[in-house]
């Protein structure tokens, strides 16, 4: 990874109008914010531009309006919750660009931090329209990115405006970058990565780029099944891509190559129904019944994950070993990630996790906390593992 500009090499920013892109994209339902951990995140980039006296202008987007405004997809909406986490009042203008967002900045003063509406109101954003950038780009002396979770879109605010204006990366956006560097771009080795959840049709890029990087990988969930299947194991009624055996097949041969050991499940737990608390047993992968489905991984295959992360100094994980959101079948992802959690309090382990149902997962298994870094980006974190250039991070290297 390219080195970047940070908050570090910015400097006499009082009076400075900083545009700062964030990720507000919250979850709310009856009008509340049901969780704030978007904008506790940003935070402390906007407190410190803010108490060195910088006029804090954030941009961000909010759903997915098509480029027309959507009252529901108002950025108003959050206001209170923002005020809430910051423990100040911060300003609003109803348009990112033109004489309300003009008028709004021109009346700041130091310190202030003014939220401009939806980017995504405007087709320009999506497009990285020139002239919706320059627009964007007037109202701002600065340009600090603090949106990893949109880096993966080359979109006018995330990548656009810093071709603009000088541009560095908030306090998220470098811990996100310098976790990650740590997990994949220059990690002690071994290191271990641990892929689960549904399917290897989301995950094949992902995969081909991980087998050629790390030591060993475990494949477990229900995409450890179609890699079993493809090895002539019978997987009975369980979630299986039986088309993709050839991607499974040309994966593992790869990794043969690369040298790189794939621990697939030994055993099972099965049940014939995918509900909490279906009657369940734990069997040996080769002995699947053919109207059973394994919906998780069983405990002589977490003896043998929970070995790989004692060997490693560096762990990277997406995606559950089981249907980890119905009981018992949560059992190895919660045995994995807590193993995981105290060899990292041990100092013994830096541990890496993102993408969607992960956070949940770690999160339900208590883990979450221990851990060197848990990104909260789906498709940027999952884009990164996969090995891609991310043009909102690539635009921001020095
Ligand atoms: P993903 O979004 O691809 O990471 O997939 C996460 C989903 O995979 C979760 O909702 C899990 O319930 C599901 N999952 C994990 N293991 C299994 C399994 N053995 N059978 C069915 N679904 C599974």
């Amino acid at each position: 990874m390219p080195a970047f500009k940070t908050i570090d090499d910015l400097t006499n920013i009082e009076g400075k109008r900083v545009l700062v892109r964030v990720d507000l994209n919250v979850p709310v339902s009856e009008g509340k914010v049901t969780d704030a951990t978007r904008i506790e995140r940003v935070a402390p980039t906007i407190l410190e531009l803010s108490g060195k006296g910088a006029k804090v202008i954030l941009l961000a987007h909010f759903g997915r309006p098509k480029g027309a405004p959507v009252a529901d997809m108002s950025l108003s909406l959050i206001v209170s919750a923002v005020n809430e986490v910051l423990g100040q009042k911060i300003l609003f203008a109803a348009d990112c660009i033109g004489p309300d967002a003009e008028q709004a900045v021109a009346a700041m003063k130091n310190g202030d931090v003014l939220l401009l509406e939806n980017t995504r109101f405007h087709k320009g954003e999506e497009k990285n329209d020139a002239d919706f950038t320059a627009a964007l780009a007037k109202n701002g002396d600065i340009y600090v990115n603090d949106a990893f979770s949109a880096a993966h879109r080359a979109h006018a605010s995330t990548e656009g405006l810093a071709h603009h204006l000088p541009a560095y990366a908030g306090r998220t956006m470098q811990a996100e970058l310098e976790a990650l560097e740590k997990g994949l771009g220059k990690p002690a080795h071994p290191v271990v990565a641990i892929v689960g959840g549904a399917k290897v049709s989301s995950k094949i890029d992902l995969l081909t780029n991980l087998v050629k990087k790390v030591d060993a990988l475990v494949i477990g969930g229900g995409m450890a099944n179609t890699f079993l299947a493809a090895q002539g194991i019978d997987v009975g009624k369980s979630l299986c891509e039986h088309d993709l055996a050839d991607t499974a097949r040309s994966i593992l041969a790869e990794a043969q190559t690369s040298g790189c050991s794939i621990v697939l499940p030994i055993d099972g737990v099965i049940a014939r129904e995918f509900k909490a608390g279906a009657a369940n047993e734990v069997v040996a992968i080769e002995a699947i019944p053919s109207d059973a489905m394994v919906l998780d991984v069983g405990p002589k295959s977490v003896s043998a994950v929970n070995d790989w992360i004692a060997k490693a100094q560096t762990l990277v994980w997406n995606g559950p070993l089981g249907a980890f959101e119905i009981q018992p079948f949560d059992k190895a992802t919660v045995a994995a990630a807590r193993f995981a959690a105290e060899q990292t309090k041990a100092g013994k382990l830096t541990s890496v996790a993102g993408g969607g149902d992960t956070v949940a997962a770690l999160n339900h298994a208590g883990a979450a906390d221990d851990f060197t870094y848990i990104s909260t980006a789906g498709g940027a974190f999952l884009e990164w593992m996969e090995g891609k250039e991310l043009p909102g991070v690539a635009v921001l290297s020095k």
